[in-house]
C-alpha cells in the first residue's frame, strides 16, 4: 500500500513557506486508513503495551484507532484547559513563543507500558513534552509513533533514547 501518494502537501498554511501534509485524504481512503492503523498496530503488537497516548488533535485519529485494534485503552495528550480532571503539564518551544501539552495525572501508573502516538513529527517539540510527561507518570515509553517523519527537521535527535517509528519519511520539503 503506498500511503505517501495519500499524503496531500498543502503549501503556505497554516503560514507562508510551511508546506503542510494533510492526512485527510488518507484517513478518508478506507484501505489507507485501515493500512496506516494496521501497520501501527502490528509493530507493538508484540510490545506488551498497556495504553496508548494520543497527542492532540491528529494523533487521536490513529491513536485511538491503533488502541482499539490492538485491544487496549487510549489517552489523550491535550492543549492546555481541555481535560477536566488534575493534570500534569509540559511546556515546550515553538519557532516564536512556548505551547503546553498536559495529561490526566491518574491516568498513566507507575510501570504501565506506553505507546506514544502522533501523526507528525516535525522539530520533535510536542513529542518529547508528551514523553517527559508519561515518564513523569512512571510510564514506561515502550516506542513513538509517526505515520510521518519531516526527517529533514530532526526531529529525532530530541527523542534521543526513544525508539522512534515512522511510516512515510519526508527528508526534504
Ligand atoms: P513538532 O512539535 O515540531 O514535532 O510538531 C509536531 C506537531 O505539529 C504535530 O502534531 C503535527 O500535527 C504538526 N505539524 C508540524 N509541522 C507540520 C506539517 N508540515 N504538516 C502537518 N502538520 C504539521
Amino acid at each position: 500500500m503506498d500511503l505517501r501518494s495519500l499524503i496531500r502537501d498543502v503549501p503556505d498554511f497554516p503560514k507562508p513557506g510551511i508546506i503542510f501534509k494533510d492526512i485527510t485524504t488518507l484517513t478518508k481512503d478506507p484501505e489507507g486508513l485501515r493500512a496506516a492503523v494496521d501497520a501501527m498496530a502490528e509493530r507493538y503488537a508484540d510490545a506488551n503495551v498497556d495504553l496508548v497516548v494520543g497527542i492532540e488533535s491528529r494523533g487521536f485519529i490513529f491513536g485511538a484507532a491503533v488502541a482499539y485494534r490492538m485491544g487496549i485503552g487510549f489517552v489523550p495528550a491535550r492543549k492546555p484547559g481541555k481535560l477536566p480532571a488534575q493534570t500534569v503539564n509540559a511546556e515546550y518551544e515553538l519557532e516564536y513563543g512556548t505551547d503546553a501539552i498536559e495529561i490526566h495525572r491518574d491516568a498513566i501508573g507507575e510501570g504501565q507500558r506506553i505507546l506514544i502516538v502522533d501523526d507528525l513529527l516535525a522539530t520533535g517539540g510536542t513529542a518529547a513534552a508528551t514523553a517527559k510527561l508519561v515518564s513523569g507518570l512512571g510510564g514506561e515509553i515502550v516506542a513513538i509513533a509517526f505515520l510521518i517523519d519531516l526527517t529533514f527537521l530532526k526531529g529525532r535527535a530530541k527523542l534521543a533514547g526513544y525508539e522512534v517509528f515512522s511510516l512515510i519519511e519526508y527528508d526534504s520539503e
